[in-house]
This record gives structure tokens, C-alpha cells and sequence, in this order.
């Protein structure tokens, strides 16, 4: 497990996974019946811009950095609020010095009805992510093997809610444990929402997810695919996908305001395309 977020975090695939994240909670919220997010790879929640990793790297420049203080049009500005609002509540003064990861941006959305499942297998990374949370009655943190508890952790006692998916992709064959952790726990629970994050890096390999996902039976599946730049020659993060299942009837049309908005800043070199794509109707 050498993966380290940290060196990550902020950066454009973070931001599209997170204004994602907060659109499907701002949708749950619509409704006061109780909802649950389990989140099966969570990192440590909290991540501070300044370390020597994310310095390292700089890659929070190019997407939180470029986002936080842009002019946006009326409705992507609304749309993006929930997601803003998150990451300045850790932001007090000018610009972006922490970043939210994604059980922090879901503890920022929820209500006291709703509950956090955070489950993360590196010990100190659950260790910071426990201390995080500590006396927070909402929220319960686990250290676990995130495709392990996509059995046992399912479904939620509330019968309502949100399974993100966000595996490091570190080791060979983690595109196959994608589906395979997906149908399985689409089984167990067939109305839950489940976003899945995938990098856009070998090619082969996403079209190969893609095709396995429209052959999994599995109804209502929408793709979405954000590139910054056009395939590189050298493996590279050239974009970041989401699927997601049982998506919101809104969640299309939000996204198909949202994304140009961010695609135009966070886009380095052109052509680079973002789409949405139903991989499976009703
Ligand atoms: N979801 C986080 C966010 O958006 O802020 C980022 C998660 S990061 C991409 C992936 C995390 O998964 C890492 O913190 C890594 O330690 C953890 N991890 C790796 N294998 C795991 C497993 N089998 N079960 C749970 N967590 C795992």
C-alpha cells in the first residue's frame, strides 16, 4: 500500500470526483428521510496544501487552485455552492490552504439524521481519519478492505444513500475489482447509488471497464469522462471518469452545466474532451 493521496489531493480529477460526491448528497438532502454514505476508500479527510507531498507534486494548482476564486456563471456557481462552500469552511482567510477529501466533504453535507460510514485499510492513514472524527456520533470509521465491506456493509440500515468507490489503482487489476465489488454490491443492494471513480490513463483498459459494466446487467449506469488534455504518449493522468448508478433524474442535466464550466478552466491542452454517456438505461 505505497499510495499516498496527499500528493494528489485537490488536484482536477479530486475536484470533478468531489463536485460529483456533492451533487448526489444535495440531491439526497431533497428529502428528510435519513440517508447513509458509505465511503469503502476514504484517505485521511483532511489535507494540508503546504506539505511537502502536495508541494511536491503541485497538482492542487491546476484544480482547486484554479477554481477557487474563478467568475462562474449564475447557475454552475449555484450548482458548484455545496462543493465551495465545503472546502472554504476549511479556508477561513484568502485562497485554499487545506483540502477536503471526500469524508470530510460529506460530513460537511449531511444533517443530523444522516450517518458516514468512513472506511479506510492503511493503519495511520484510519488513524488520522479516526482522529478526525472523534466523538462525532454521526460519522463511524473502520479499518477495513474497502471491497470487503461492500458485502457486509450493505445495505444500510436507512435503505437510503450513497457508496462511493475510489480505489488508489496502484496494483494490476483493480479496473476488474471495480465491477466485480459493483455487482456485487448492486445485489445486495439494487437501489443504492454508487459512484465509482476511474483514471483516465490506459485506454485500453477503460474501454474494456466500460464494456464490462454495459455486459453487467446492471440498469441505469451513467459515465462521465473529463480530460484535460489529449491522450499523452507516455502513461499519464490525462482524465478522470465517474460511473455512476442509479444517478439522480437531475443529475444529467446539473452536470451538463457544471462541466464546461469546469472543463474551460481546468482543461491544459486542447483537444481534450468531457462527456456523459449512459452506459445502461431503465
Ligand atoms: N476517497 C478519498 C477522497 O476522495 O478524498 C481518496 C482516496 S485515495 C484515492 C484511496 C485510498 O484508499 C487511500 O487512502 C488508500 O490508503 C486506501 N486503500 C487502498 N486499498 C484499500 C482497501 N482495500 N480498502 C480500503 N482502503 C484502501
Amino acid at each position: 500500500m505505497n499510495y499516498r493521496h496527499a500528493y494528489h489531493a485537490g488536484n482536477f480529477a479530486d475536484v470533478v470526483k468531489h463536485v460529483v460526491l456533492t451533487r448526489l448528497l444535495d440531491y439526497l438532502k431533497q428529502k428528510d428521510k435519513a440517508f447513509r454514505v458509505v465511503d469503502t476508500h476514504a484517505g485521511i479527510g483532511r489535507y494540508d496544501l503546504s506539505s511537502l507531498e502536495a508541494q511536491k507534486t503541485g497538482e492542487w494548482q491546476g484544480g482547486i487552485g484554479r477554481l477557487i476564486d474563478a467568475s462562474l456563471d449564475a447557475r454552475a456557481g449555484a450548482l458548484l455552492a455545496p462543493y465551495l462552500e465545503a472546502v472554504r469552511s476549511l479556508n477561513p482567510g484568502d485562497g485554499v490552504k487545506k483540502y477536503p477529501g471526500s469524508p470530510l466533504l460529506a460530513r460537511h453535507l449531511l444533517r443530523k439524521q444522516d450517518r458516514l460510514s468512513a472506511i479506510e485499510l492503511h493503519p495511520k492513514d484510519a488513524a488520522r481519519l479516526k482522529a478526525e472524527f472523534a466523538g462525532d456520533f454521526q460519522v463511524r470509521v473502520m479499518e477495513l478492505d474497502g471491497w470487503l465491506a461492500l458485502g457486509a456493509h450493505l445495505p444500510p440500515k436507512e435503505k437510503r444513500g450513497l457508496v462511493l468507490i475510489d480505489p488508489p489503482f496502484e496494483e494490476e487489476g483493480e479496473f476488474g475489482r471495480l465491477v466485480e465489488g459493483l455487482i456485487r454490491a448492486h445485489r445486495r443492494w439494487p437501489g443504492g447509488i454508487y459512484a465509482l471513480w476511474y483514471p483516465i490513463k490506459d485506454r485500453k483498459a477503460v474501454i474494456a471497464f466500460r464494456k464490462a459494466l454495459k455486459q453487467s446487467g446492471i440498469p441505469k449506469i451513467l459515465d462521465i469522462e473529463f480530460e484535460i488534455r489529449p491522450a499523452s504518449s507516455e502513461p499519464s493522468l490525462d482524465g478522470s471518469g465517474m460511473v455512476v448508478v442509479n444517478p439522480p433524474f437531475t443529475l444529467e442535466g446539473e452536470l451538463r452545466t457544471v462541466l464546461p464550466a469546469l472543463h474551460k478552466l481546468l482543461a491544459v491542452e486542447k483537444p481534450a474532451h468531457w462527456s456523459l454517456e449512459w452506459l445502461a438505461g431503465e
